[in-house]
């Protein structure tokens, strides 16, 4: 029972209209593992950093079960830096820099220890690295998962789609799938996107809930309605972390499944957006995480009299 997580470990700057962080730490798969790690053990993280990341998050992240060896520290380098900024609505955002620094020139080696993982995550990442780490897997995962976005559709499209073919279920935004599948409805655009290879396809709609497509199949998750969004960066990830977490906890891969893990899912990514990068999550307990996912349960519980 393992999960292995692919994505950048990196240095983030946010600004949001109401507030501005300093350097901080972020990355993909750094809130992928925060988040799985409250579910399963062990995550096997497949990343790269340069010297300035600090390893006190790397140790941090080995004590919750968190393992390092699929990841590359190049002394010499600088890690991988974006930086964005948030419209009013928190919702949508504009990249202000990407710095690829170590993610230039990354080849992912997967250690001998992580053959024979269940669920492989493929969080965002270069479509070509995403690839690599499935060419390199000698048995095939039960599960599959991909989260991308609007960067590698605009610079590597012929790589996406074939990572695409490989995956069960994709993980993209609203915006992100109607442009891979150059359709405005959401309904026609998971139907076309399921035709690239997922059979499985969440669409996020960031405080709007997700959607969830299988076949002929729908599923809606709402988002906790929250007083406050305060940085909503790494929700996606966070999102994908405890769905690929919960999912290698119960190891139920069905539609009924998968409709649990999208709620788990959004009750982990509610947390994400309370405080600036990874700060909220480094808090959470199995009780506060129990306590939200309640709150769910509650929010689209309702009886109904037919007349
Ligand atoms: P999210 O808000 O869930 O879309 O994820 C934001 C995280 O993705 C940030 O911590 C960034 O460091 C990371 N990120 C942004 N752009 C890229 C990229 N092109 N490749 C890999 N990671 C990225």
């Amino acid at each position: 029972m393992s999960v292995i997580v692919v994505g950048s470990m990196a240095f983030d700057a946010i600004e949001t209209p109401f507030a501005k962080s300093n350097k901080i730490v972020g990355g993909a798969a750094t809130y992928i593992a925060w988040s799985a790690s409250n579910f399963t053990k062990p995550i096997q993280q497949i990343s790269v950093v340069g010297g300035d990341f600090p390893q006190e998050e790397l140790d941090m992240l080995e004590a919750r079960g968190v393992q390092m060896e699929g990841v590359q520290r190049k002394k010499d380098k600088k890690s991988f830096f974006w930086s964005g900024k948030y419209h009013m609505d928190m919702n949508t955002r504009d990249t202000l820099e990407t710095q690829l620094n170590v993610l230039e020139d990354f080849e992912p080696v997967v250690p001998a220890s992580y053959q024979g993982a269940d669920i492989l995550m493929l969080g965002n990442l270069s479509p070509a690295v995403q690839l690599s780490v499935i060419e390199q897997l000698k048995e095939p995962p039960k599960l599959i998962v991909l989260d991308t976005m609007n960067f590698w559709m605009d610079t590597a499209m012929p790589e996406l789609e074939k990572v695409l073919k490989e995956v069960d279920v994709l993980l993209v935004n609203d915006s992100e799938a109607r442009q891979l599948s150059a359709q405005y409805s959401l309904v026609r655009a998971a139907r076309e996107i399921m035709k690239m290879g997922p059979k499985f396809l969440v669409i996020k709609k960031g405080e709007h809930g997700a959607l969830l497509f299988h076949g002929d199949h729908v599923f809606f998750a709402p988002a906790l309605p929250l007083d406050e969004v305060f940085d909503p960066t790494g929700a996606g990830d966070t999102f994908a972390g405890g769905f690929v977490g919960y999912l290698d906890s119960t190891k139920d891969f069905s539609f009924e499944g998968m409709k649990s893990a999208i709620i788990i899912g959004s009750a982990i990514a509610s947390f994400c957006v309370e405080k600036f990068g990874t700060t909220r999550l480094r808090e959470l307990t199995k009780n506060t995480i129990d306590e939200r996912v309640q709150q769910f349960v509650e929010l689209v519980n309702f009886d109904i009299a037919l007349v």
